[in-house]
């Protein structure tokens, strides 16, 4: 960050303080099927304020009914989320943390809606503005970089579970390192939690070393199903919802596939499609390259980051595979793939 952003961000920082500093209770919120970043930077921003502004009722709430997801659940204070339909209280303050989008609250929006105050600590690209004080940079790799720098801006207490928390935010955003956001403050930024007592070997065992057999074997179908379009420059996979419960896994245990359908040689964006609850079909887009494949996102009527984004359709996965296709060859200016190719390419091909 050149020193000009800093300052500005020190300037946004205070807004965000003075909020904390008038209210009783604060409630803290993450986006509905939250990952690393989104639990990680909830539970941290929650001890930050315990430690700077003792006395405060701090509750992290959990968007959607589900429990946390169970590779998080070795992070410090994960055993104290609060499902939002279980809070009942009107609180003076409710920050968002790693979004920016009302309705990404799922459960949690009506608090929001009540809350005497909002404010957010995001690096997804924002919708429209509904909070008052915050710092929304989509140039931060992780909304864990953003709350590691309030946290000095602030408490100036980096405790090692803070700094745990923080370290799995930013390892699990970057893909281990591994995307095009692990930028210089990313590996600054977790230099410093690891000097303050982070595990990165524990991040690792339990988010990357854990996978329960049963996903494996289904990780290995999804692996062997792997297709390419527009010559070898997209890549494909799926899980059906047939899949799902013959395997006995959970939905959020299917994250990392994505991870998965990237790795070929030559792709330079990434489709996983899986059927979820409720006739619907939830999708990951990656993009290995320059290509911002978040506004196809959008257009399904999700949205992200360039690079990573999600969305979530009506309808099977082969119904929405032949929506979003077409759209990722259309990225590519020479569409190697002409539509009809394309349709007689995938036919047949997910089940
Ligand atoms: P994932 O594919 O891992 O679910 O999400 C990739 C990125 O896109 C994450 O930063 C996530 O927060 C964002 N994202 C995923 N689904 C949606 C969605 O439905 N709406 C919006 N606005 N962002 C999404
Ligand atoms: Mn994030």
């Amino acid at each position: 960050m050149r020193v000009s952003e800093y300052m500005e961000q020190a300037e946004l920082f205070k807004g965000v303080v003075a909020l904390i500093e008038d209210a009783n209770t604060i409630a803290i919120c993450a986006h509905t099927s939250p990952d690393g970043d989104a639990i990680g930077s909830g539970l941290a921003l929650a001890e930050v304020i315990r430690t700077a502004w003792p006395g405060k009722r701090v509750t992290n709430l959990l968007a959607d009914k589900d429990p946390v997801p169970r590779i998080y659940r070795f992070l410090p204070g994960s055993d104290t989320f609060v499902h939002a339909v279980d809070y009942d209280v009107t609180p003076d303050l409710f920050i968002c943390v790693d979004l920016s989008q009302m309705s990404r609250l799922a459960d949690a929006e009506k608090i929001c809606a009540r809350a005497h105050h909002v404010a957010v600590l995001d690096h997804h690209p924002s919708g429209e503005r509904f909070w008052e004080a915050g710092v929304v940079r989509p140039d931060a790799a992780a909304t864990g970089v953003i709350i590691s720098e309030f946290c000095l801006h602030s408490s100036r207490v980096l405790t090692p579970t803070i700094a745990q928390n923080l370290l799995c935010a930013i390892v699990t955003d970057t893909g281990r390192f591994q995307y095009q956001n692990a930028d210089s403050e990313a590996f600054e930024t977790a230099s410093m939690l690891v000097e303050a007592g982070a595990s990165p070997a524990e991040v690792a065992l339990n988010v990357y070393q854990s996978d329960r057999l049963a996903y494996v074997h289904l990780a290995a179908r999804v692996l062997a199903r792997i297709q390419t379009f527009a010559e070898g420059r997209i890549a494909y996979s799926f899980a059906t919802a047939e899949d799902i419960a013959n395997a006995g896994v959970t939905l959020d245990e299917l994250d990392g596939l994505i991870d998965l359908v990237r790795c070929i040689e030559g792709t330079q964006v990434a489709l996983f499609l899986k059927e979820v609850d409720g006739g619907k079909v939830r999708g990951n887009l990656r993009s290995k390259c320059d290509l911002d494949v978040s506004g196809i996102a959008r257009e399904m009527g999700g949205g992200g980051h360039r690079a990573a984004a999600g969305f979530t359709a009506s309808g099977t996965v082969d119904e929405v595979r032949a929506i979003v296709l077409p759209k990722l060859c259309a990225l590519f200016d020479d569409s190697a793939a002409p539509s009809s190719a394309l349709t007689a390419d995938v036919r047949g091909a997910s089940r």
